[in-house]
């Protein structure tokens, strides 16, 4: 057709792995096509995923932290909620970050197909548009098609009673009871939102502990925060049906001997996971290999089964998280590019950004117990942390793992206000194969938490005698 486009590269999807990858390989001097079904670029992370429920999150803390001043000889008032211009905040803060990236593809002289697009051979993408086909042709293509909540079969999604994270985050009421389906990441910073906006917040969960990635130790203070402030948090206990009845949602759940009990909802969010768009986009077509539950393998370099076509993101495997996404993505470009790259990360950091926060990087407990992996560690507790203290929280725990032969840091998790922030500093760590010399005799700022690093560390090599 007369729209038609030939493209050195071209990406598939425009989350942070595909913008990210687009940017690259026209910075890298590739004629690059961007190809979005979405009128809006960034993909979920953008407009459906970390952006808008961290503006929602940091609104939470705030609410949290006026109510809990309380305890401090400081008291505020029920906090008044205009829900229209709350949305009209989380919305802005996306449309700035979603708005810069069109003017940085227009920059790059990123060529942005909107519609949606499946292989029609090894070369070649049709792209669905409002007003016609467009055909791309390409010498090299990066598929980062992202990923979309899993919906379960038993459970009436059709019903607007029941939501997923996309519908928690268009923030449609405040309901008064809410079901938290999956113990996860998602679920958890979801509750966290609508505990604080008033909701009352059951959780329920599959595994025996909430976040079950994440070490067992630093997910205790989250689970006393929780249990606190909700309602129920039921663990090992399975939802088996959910009806819609005019007075809420039913749900039927099933405990670990076998147990059944019910109870009713205004809103049901389901959270249990996200399948991979791999099998929505023909790409039997072009000879790339999809898995059953829609992931699509790739080696090193990111590259499929078909030498000249790259995957990244959520579409190729675990963990879902942005900033592998984008690492990836700079990985396949640059290969695209014709450089020699690798995807050799020692590690990606996994974040919880609730409250308080849950993170970790490297080897866990759990992983080193699993496969016998030698570890000593050096664990610092918050009550400790001028910092923390001052802060008004104590539940905080800096955990660090070490190889006992060389001392190497080899894993960290962390649970406290801000261990999103303070992970990273592990991360670079272990990249650099710091031991803990190195961490214990850094000088970090005092009182900031970023000395729980330095503290935990100090507690392996039996150098501090004195906790404060
Ligand atoms: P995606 O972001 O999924 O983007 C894929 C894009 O491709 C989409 O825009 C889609 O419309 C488009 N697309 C797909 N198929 C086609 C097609 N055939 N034609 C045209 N376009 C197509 N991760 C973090 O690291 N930190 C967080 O705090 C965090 N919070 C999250 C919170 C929530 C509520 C959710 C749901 C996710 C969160 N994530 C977070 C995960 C993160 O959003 C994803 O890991 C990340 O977006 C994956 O990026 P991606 O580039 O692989 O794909």
């Amino acid at each position: 057709g007369p729209g038609d486009v030939h493209a050195e590269v071209v990406v598939l999807g425009s989350g942070p792995g595909g913008y990210t990858a687009a940017f690259r390989a026209a910075d890298l001097g590739k004629k690059t096509v961007l190809i979005e079904k979405f009128d809006r670029l960034g993909g979920v992370c953008l407009n459906v995923g970390c952006i808008p429920s961290k503006a929602l999150l940091h609104v939470a803390k705030v609410i949290t932290e006026a109510e809990e001043m309380g305890a401090h000889g400081i008291s505020f008032s029920k906090p008044g909620i205009d829900l229209d211009e709350l949305r009209a905040f989380k919305d802005s803060v996306v449309g700035k970050l979603t708005g810069g990236l069109d003017g940085l593809s227009k920059g790059r002289k990123v060529q942005v197909v909107r519609g949606y697009g499946k292989f029609s051979g090894p070369n070649m993408i049709e792209v669905q548009g409002d007003d016609g086909v467009t055909t791309v042709s390409f010498d090299q293509c990066i598929i980062a098609a992202g990923s979309e909540p899993v919906a379960l079969p038993f459970i009436p999604h059709d019903d607007p009673r029941v939501i997923d994270s996309t519908g928690a985050l268009e923030l449609a009421d405040i309901p008064g009871r809410m079901l938290v389906l999956g113990g996860g990441i998602i679920g958890l910073e979801m509750a966290c939102v609508y505990d604080a906006l008033g909701s009352k917040i059951t959780v329920v969960e599959l595994m025996d502990q909430i976040i079950p990635g994440a070490d067992k130790d630093i997910v205790k203070p989250l689970m006393t925060r929780i249990k606190g402030r909700y309602e129920n948090i039921f663990l090992k206990t399975k939802v088996t049906a959910v009806e819609a009845l005019d007075e809420g949602m039913k749900v039927t759940f099933e405990d670990d001997k076998g147990e059944s009990f019910s109870d009713t909802f205004d809103k049901v969010l389901v959270a249990v996971g996200r399948k991979p768009n791999g099998k929505l986009i023909d790409a039997d077509k072009a000879g790339v290999a999809v898995d059953d539950r829609g992931f699509i393998a790739v080696d090193k370099q990111q590259r499929t089964g078909v030498p000249h076509i790259f995957a990244i993101g959520d579409v190729v495997g675990q963990p879902m998280l942005a900033h592998k996404a984008v690492h990836e993505g700079k990985v396949a470009a640059e290969v695209c590019a014709g450089h020699k790259r690798f995807f050799d990360a020692q590690l990606i950091p996994s974040v919880a950004y609730t409250d308080p926060e849950v993170a970790w990087c490297g080897v866990t407990e759990n992983d080193a117990k699993a496969k016998g992996i030698k570890y000593e560690k050096g664990v610092f507790p918050w009550a400790a942390s001028g910092k923390s203290l001052s802060n008004g929280r104590s539940e905080g725990i800096t955990k660090l793992l070490f190889n006992p032969d060389d001392d190497r840091i080899i894993g960290a998790c962390i649970v406290g206000t801000n261990a999103g922030d303070l992970i990273s500093e592990a991360a670079l760590a272990i990249e650099m194969g710091a031991d803990a010399v190195d961490l214990g005799h850094t000088i970090h700022p005092h009182p900031t938490l970023s000395e729980t690093v330095n503290f935990a560390a100090e507690m392996f090599e039996g150098t501090i005698t004195d906790l404060m």
